[in-house]
């Protein structure tokens, strides 16, 4: 289990060289990214627990990607760290009325930032609640977002995702091979986002086989048409040769072989369209009842594979 998932985004090889081997010795995973619409484009794959971000970078500013972090509502959440030259002190400032979570000035104690940096991580897990696995909003930090909701006069649509056959998955593979399901459903539902989404659109894990996507778009049957069939090709790699090629599990329950079928979505959605909600609860209860019903015409795919077995 890694410590944490850092994304240093940093135009000098040597700091970035060194910032990558320190914190990877730490126990750490981490991704660098050497101009700041790469990094963007990283966070927009895979949200990191934390971003250490130099200032001066080639292509656009260290404040312009705080910006853009912080404006677009699936990575307004993850904590920043800004790299600062010695002695400029309208930078720490600049940075930290941006929404920088801290600042460290350069040439800098390497012991001090790893301190900065798991403190950070810890402080963002605390106040914010999010999933350790896949760095998403839990159910606090959603019914907060769906709170602001209520009072937009945008049309939005909340979607309710849940892996089928989840739990029978993590049993029989193991937990490890149930967090690497967790992280590619989080990276689908980023892509499906950036496809058809719109930077206002949100997404959390509130539970753990179930996940929530808030979204302003237009498109709603193309994004869920994405997310289930994508899953269907792809979660097909989590499975061992045999599995995949019979199409199930084979599992012992009370001296009975079970056939247990591939995981895939069961999804639920409603709309501001066509629903007007007195409260929150109203909102999560009638997503997850027409997930239940197979009431999203796009989540036929999976409803034929549970007739199958
Ligand atoms: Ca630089």
């Amino acid at each position: 289990m890694t410590k944490g998932h850092i994304l240093v985004v940093e135009d000098e090889f040597d700091i970035a060289k060194m910032l990558d081997i320190y914190f990877r010795g730490q126990g750490f995973t981490v991704d660098v990214a050497h101009k700041g619409h790469d990094a963007l484009a990283a966070t927009r794959k895979q949200l990191p627990n934390l971003i250490i971000l130099d200032i001066n970078l080639p292509d656009m500013s260290g404040y312009d990607v705080c910006r853009d972090l912080r404006t677009t509502t699936r990575t307004s959440h993850i904590p920043i760290i800004f790299l600062t030259q010695k002695d400029e002190r309208s930078d720490k400032i600049a940075g930290l009325e941006l929404g920088a979570d801290d600042y460290i000035t350069k040439p800098f104690d390497i012991e001090e930032l790893k301190l900065r940096v798991q403190n950070a991580i810890l402080a963002a897990g605390r106040q914010k609640n999010v999933h350790p696995i896949t760095n998403l909003p839990t159910g606090g930090p959603i019914e907060e977002h769906l709170r602001t909701l209520m009072r937009d006069t945008r049309h939005w649509t909340y979607i309710d995702v849940k892996i089928q056959e989840f739990e029978t998955f993590s049993e029989v593979y193991g937990w490890s091979a149930g967090d690497e399901v967790l992280r590619f459903m989080a990276l689908l539902i980023g892509d499906a986002i950036d496809k058809y989404g719109t930077p206002d659109d949100y997404s959390g894990h509130p539970g753990r086989d179930n996940f929530v996507v808030i979204t302003h778009s237009n498109e709603v049957d193309d994004l869920i048409e994405m997310m289930t069939s994508r899953f269907l090709d792809d979660i097909q790699q989590h499975y061992s040769f045999i599995d995949r090629e019979r199409g199930y599990m084979l599992v012992q329950s009370g001296g009975e072989e079970l056939r247990v079928p591939l995981m895939s979505l069961a999804i639920g959605h409603v709309s501001t369209r066509t629903h007007r909600f007195s409260d929150i609860r109203e909102i999560t209860e009638v997503a997850a009842e027409n997930r239940r019903r197979g009431d999203s015409s796009e989540s036929s795919n999976s409803d034929d594979i549970l007739t199958a077995w």
